[in-house]
């Protein structure tokens, strides 16, 4: 199940949680707001929901970047397994020490765009 779309899902539930923090309490965005967050959380299955809303309640995003190998909440140097999981396009796995969804950039970039031969490599 874990595949680009469970994370691009998890990312816009994240970014609701933000924009809702930002408007009025109340107010029609608010409301706007809350609609879009009940129609993402409907196509999420329930133990990914689960986990992303035991992060929500102690105030952490539920996913993260990896950064330089490392788990881009605790800072963590993740195993080469798990990175060469991550670095599959539409993969992504859960931090062994924090247990943030981790998210690898390069994996993600390459969904939309081959990456171009700059690197000098044959
Ligand atoms: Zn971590």
């Amino acid at each position: 199940m874990y595949s680009a779309e469970v994370l691009s899902q998890l990312r816009s539930l994240n970014w609701l949680a933000d924009e809702i923090r930002r408007v009025p309490p109340g107010s029609r965005e608010e409301g706007l707001l809350q609609a879009q967050v009940e129609s993402v959380r409907a196509r999420l299955p329930s133990s990914i929901l689960g986990h992303h809303d035991r992060l929500a309640l102690a105030g952490k995003l539920s996913t993260v970047e990896v950064q330089d190998g490392s788990c881009g909440g605790c800072h963590k140097r993740l195993t080469p397994e798990l990175l060469a999981d991550l670095a599959t396009p539409g993969r992504f796995g859960v931090c062994p020490s924090c247990g943030l969804f981790l998210w690898s950039a390069e994996a993600h970039a390459a969904d939309v765009q081959p990456p171009s031969n700059l690197s000098g490599q044959p």
